[in-house]
């Protein structure tokens, strides 16, 4: 199933709905209701709930059966698939024909960085920035792991049950802040540098997150090409990492890392500016495109 967040053109509340064809999103208060299950308005509280994918495609069934909750995707308003996640985690360097593009050597264990919740945007949101703070704005291509089930000192084996799914992510940076400041927080985390979506793929519809092909586009000019067969660390040993540092909670975003190809390291550099438009694309997981404006 694929699981968005949504408002209603009327400017009612948000909801958690499920995007059930290409023209068809159901909202999964009014068709939980219906259905006699309670479902909660934001999908970080929903994979937080026992057994939450059940009471979706209860909810689903409802709504294919009545109609009731059935919505025209011209009718709604698409945001963030995870709003308000507690952690956006990222790793560098994690694919090795990019370490070597940038000349980093292969490490030997993941490198985490973060970026601030603050900066996630969803599909069709702006990504905005000052010129005048920075110059050097950058895409990156990532499949980006949502977790389900809180995850504390996991093994690799069992780190993928602790998935709820996968995004399409763009890990948007400022690269004269990132690599001016001798660590990267603060080029990684300008409001709207983090857009997801186009909506979260559960796990069960992915069959192998390390064979997808991923790529980016600026202008409709395909810029990065790759496959996730080509990641060091996999999502499991990711997760698995992570989970002996900090506990994982529902919600959190683990960006897994980009392939070669981002601007700043073409010759010449390839720079985000007003008006562009970029679109990252993982097999499988959906298109997302968003427009950079300076703000
Ligand atoms: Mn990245």
């Amino acid at each position: 199933m694929r699981l968005g967040q949504y408002g209603t053109t009327d400017g009612t509340q948000g909801w958690v709905g499920a995007k059930t064809d290409d023209r068809t999103v159901v909202d999964l208060i009014e068709a939980g209701a219906a259905a006699g299950v309670e479902i909660p308005r934001e999908s970080t509280d929903l994979l937080a709930e026992w057994e939450w994918r059940r009471k979706v495609e209860l909810a689903v069934e409802y709504a294919e059966e009545t109609g009731v909750g059935v919505r025209d995707v011209d009718d709604v308003e698409r945001q963030a698939p995870i709003r308000t996640p507690g952690k956006v985690v990222c790793v560098g360097l994690n694919y090795r024909d990019h370490a070597e593009e940038g000349d980093n050597p292969i490490p030997d264990e993941p490198v985490l960085f973060s970026k601030f919740p603050t900066s996630v945007i969803g599909p069709g949101d702006t990504i905005a920035w000052d010129p005048d703070y920075t110059e050097k704005v950058d895409y990156e291509a990532e499949l980006v792991a949502v977790v389900g089930r809180e995850a504390r000192r996991v093994d690799p084996e069992e780190a993928l049950d602790h998935v709820a799914g996968y995004l399409v992510g763009n890990d948007v940076s400022a690269r004269d802040l990132q690599h001016g400041d001798g660590q990267w927080v603060r080029g990684k985390s300008l409001d709207t540098f983090a857009p997801i979506g186009p909506e979260l793929v559960t796990a069960n519809e992915v069959d192998d997150p390390h064979d997808l092909d991923i790529w980016a586009e600026v202008n409709g000019e395909r810029l990065q090409e790759s496959t996730t067969s080509n990641l060091i660390f996999g999502v499991d040993e990711l997760v698995s990492f992570c989970s002996r540092a900090f506990t994982l909670e529902p919600g959190d975003l683990l960006f897994t890392g980009t392939p070669p190809g981002v601007g700043v390291y073409r010759d010449p550099p390839v720079l985000l500016e007003d008006g562009d438009e970029v679109t990252i694309g993982i097999d499988g997981i959906g298109e997302l495109t968003n427009t950079c404006s300076y703000a």
